[in-house]
C-alpha cells in the first residue's frame, strides 16, 4: 500500500467494472419470442384452415340442397315431366299411382310421369355418380324403401321435425371415409299431398328432408397442400429471422467486447497514470535518504494539525532534534558513514513515536516532529525519551559503531502563536540545549 504525503495509507477505490452485459440469454429470450410467434400464427393458420375447409364442405352442401329444392319445386310447377321410357335405364315410377302416369305418343313412343321425389332420387344417383356428392331424400314414413334414413338421418330427422334445429350438419363416415353431411327438412307442400295423404300429412309439415354428403377426402387434400404452404411460408420467415437475430447478436457481442477491452485499457492507463502520481507526489513530499516526510510535507502536516486542534481544541506540540557534533561523523567516518547514520537515526526516531506522530527531515542533521494532541508537558516526555533512544544504542557503520546524542527544543503549539513563530520558540529552545552542553531536551519561553 502505497503511502501517501501524509505518512497515512493510501486505498485507490478500484471502479467497480461495470456489469457485463450477457448476450447468450438476451439472444436466447429473442429467438424464443420470435420462435414462439411464428409458432401461435402457425398453429393459428393451421386451424383457421381446417374451419375454412369445413365451412367450404358446409357451403357446398347447402348449395346442393338449395338446388335441389328449386328442381323440385319447379318439377312440382309443371306438375311433372315426362320422359321417354328406357327399359333398364328410366322404368315408370311404382309408386305413382298408375292412372296418368304413362302415356304412348302417336309415333308409339311410351313417356313416364317423372314427379319431385322421382326426379330428386335420380338426380341424386347422377350426381353421386360424377361428383361424389350425395344426395338422399329421406323421411321417417317413407313410401319408398330407399327413402329410409340411415341411423345420422334418422336421428337428425327426429330433431328437425320436433322444430329445434333448422338444419343440422357435421362430419360422418361413409364406408370409412369422411364426409361433411348435412340435413334440412322437406315441409309438405301442396304438390306432395297427392302421393302422401293418405299417410295423414298435412301442409307445412316437416316430414322429411334431404340430406347432402359432401366428400371430404379432396377439400382435406387441398386444405392440407395450403397447410403445407403456410408452414413453409412461416418455416422460411422464422429460420431467416433467427439468422438476422443471430447474425445481429453476433455483431453486437464482437463490438462489446471489443468495448470491453478498450474500457479495460482505459482502466489500466487510468490506474497506472494514478499510480505514477501517487509516486510523483509520493517523491516531491519525501526525503530521498531517510525516506521521511521533507520539509515541505512538515509544514502541511502542520496546516492539518491546527485544522485538527481547531476541532478538537487538543493542543499538539513540536520537537526540533539536532543530532549533536555530527559534522565529527563526517569527519570522522566520511560522509557515506553520515548518511547511514542519518538514516539510522531517522528510522529510530520514527519507531519511538506513535502512529499519528509525524517525523520529519527539516534539514541536514535535523529532524522535526509533530505530536499530534499532545501538551508540553507530555511533550517534554517523549522529547527525553527521544533522547534517551538516541543515546542508547550506537549505530553501527559497518567498521564501527557510533554513539550519537541529540538535542531537543520543545514548543507547545498555543491558538494566539504561528506556526512560523512556534517553529522558532522550538528553534531558540534547541539552541538553549545546545548551549547549555547538548544532549538535553529544552522546554521553550514564549
Ligand atoms: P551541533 O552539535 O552544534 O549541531 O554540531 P554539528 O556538527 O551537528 O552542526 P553543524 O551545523 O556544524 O554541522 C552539521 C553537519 O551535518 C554538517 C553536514 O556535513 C552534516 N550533514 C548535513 N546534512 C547531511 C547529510 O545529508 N549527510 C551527511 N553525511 N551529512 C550531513
Ligand atoms: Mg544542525
Ligand atoms: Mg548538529
Amino acid at each position: 500500500m502505497p503511502e501517501n504525503a501524509h505518512g497515512e495509507g493510501t486505498q485507490y477505490q478500484e471502479t467497480p467494472h461495470p456489469r457485463r452485459l450477457s448476450i447468450g440469454p438476451i439472444m436466447c429470450l429473442i429467438m424464443l419470442c420470435w420462435t414462439g410467434t411464428f409458432a401461435v400464427s402457425l398453429w393459428y393458420s393451421v386451424g383457421e384452415l381446417e374451419k375454412h375447409a369445413m365451412h367450404y364442405a358446409r357451403i357446398q352442401a347447402r348449395t346442393a340442397f338449395e338446388k335441389d329444392v328449386t328442381y323440385r319445386r319447379w318439377n312440382s310447377m309443371m306438375n311433372g315431366v315426362m320422359a321417354p321410357i328406357v327399359p333398364g335405364v328410366l322404368e315408370p315410377n311404382p309408386y305413382l299411382p298408375a292412372a296418368g302416369r304413362d302415356i304412348t305418343t302417336t309415333d308409339g313412343v311410351s313417356y313416364t310421369k317423372i314427379n319431385p321425389a322421382f326426379m330428386t332420387r335420380l338426380v341424386h344417383e347422377l350426381g353421386a355418380m360424377e361428383s361424389g356428392v350425395i344426395g338422399h331424400i329421406t323421411s321417417n314414413m317413407p313410401i319408398r324403401k330407399g327413402n329410409e334414413p340411415d341411423p345420422w338421418e334418422g336421428a337428425a330427422l327426429k330433431q328437425l321435425e320436433a322444430g329445434l334445429a333448422d338444419e343440422i350438419s357435421g362430419i360422418e363416415a361413409i364406408n370409412g371415409a369422411p364426409y361433411m353431411r348435412l340435413i334440412r327438412p322437406l315441409v309438405v307442400e301442396e304438390s306432395c299431398l297427392p302421393c302422401h295423404q293418405f299417410q295423414g300429412y298435412t301442409l307445412n309439415q316437416v316430414r322429411g328432408g334431404i340430406s347432402v354428403s359432401v366428400p371430404m377426402k379432396p377439400i382435406t387434400a387441398s386444405m392440407q397442400n395450403e397447410q403445407h404452404r403456410q408452414a413453409f411460408a412461416h418455416g422460411g420467415l422464422w429460420g431467416l429471422g433467427m439468422a438476422v437475430i443471430g447474425g445481429t447478436m453476433f455483431r453486437l457481442s464482437r463490438s462489446m467486447k471489443e468495448h470491453e477491452r478498450d474500457a479495460e485499457l482505459l482502466r489500466k492507463e487510468v490506474a497506472q497514470r494514478i499510480e505514477a502520481e501517487t509516486q510523483l507526489r509520493l517523491t516531491a513530499g519525501t526525503d530521498m535518504l531517510t525516506q521521511l516526510p521533507n520539509r515541505r510535507t512538515a509544514l502541511e502536516r502542520l496546516d492539518m494539525e491546527i485544522v485538527r486542534y481547531k476541532r478538537s481544541k487538543a493542543v499538539f506540540s513540536l520537537l526540533l532534534v539536532d543530532l549533536d557534533h555530527f559534522k565529527n561523523v563526517n569527519d570522522t567516518w566520511g560522509h557515506e558513514a553520515g548518511d547511514k547514520t542519518l538514516v539510522v537515526i531517522a528510522a529510530r526516531l520514527k519507531s519511538l513515536l506513535r502512529g499519528q506522530d509525524t517525523v520529519a527531515r527539516w534539514g541536514g542533521e535535523e529532524f522535526l516532529i509533530i505530536l499530534s494532541e499532545t501538551p508540553e508537558k507530555s511533550a517534554l516526555i517523549v522529547a527525553e525519551k527521544l533522547r534517551a533512544g538516541v543515546e542508547a544504542v550506537p549505530v553501527d557503520i559497518g567498521t564501527e559503531q557510533i554513539t550519537l546524542t541529540a538535542s531537543i527544543g520543545v514548543a507547545e503549539f498555543h491558538p494566539g502563536r504561528d506556526v512560523a513563530f512556534s517553529i522558532k520558540i522550538a528553534d531558540d529552545a534547541l539552541y538553549n540545549a545546545k548551549k547549555s552542553g547538548r544532549n538535553r531536551v529544552e522546554l521553550a519561553r514564549g
